[in-house]
């Protein structure tokens, strides 16, 4: 069985800084929050963190793809995907806009 810890194991630690270090800018500049729920940020990151792990691009974790690199190539759901860029939607989560009502308060992760 796989767990969020187990999945966590196989992805380099600096990885996942990056992306989170990614999250917090991103989230600042685009006046987002991150989610009440911690746990719907982290596995989201880890979603992202794998995929750059495994195809070099964090495409986003949250969607069903026929083949990831040939997506990858097409850049449009590579983070921050262009919904996220053109409207603020994030169907993952990750960034909420202040008035959503899953939206929290923080940016960071500490
Ligand atoms: Fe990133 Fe877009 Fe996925 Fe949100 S929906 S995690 S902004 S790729």
């Amino acid at each position: 069985m796989i767990t969020k810890n187990n999945i966590n194991d196989d992805i380099n630690p600096k990885i996942i800084d990056s992306m989170k270090q990614f999250a917090e800018s991103y989230a600042k500049s685009t006046n987002t929050y991150f989610c009440c729920d911690i746990e719907v940020t982290e596995s989201v990151i880890l979603g992202l963190s794998k995929n750059k792990q495994t195809f070099g691009a964090p495409l986003c974790p949250c969607r069903y793809y026929d083949n990831k690199v040939d997506e990858i190539s097409l850049a449009y759901w590579n983070c921050p995907c262009v919904p996220m860029r053109e409207r603020k939607e994030c169907h993952c989560m990750l960034f909420l806009t202040p008035t959503n009502e899953f939206s929290s308060t923080r940016q960071t992760f500490n």
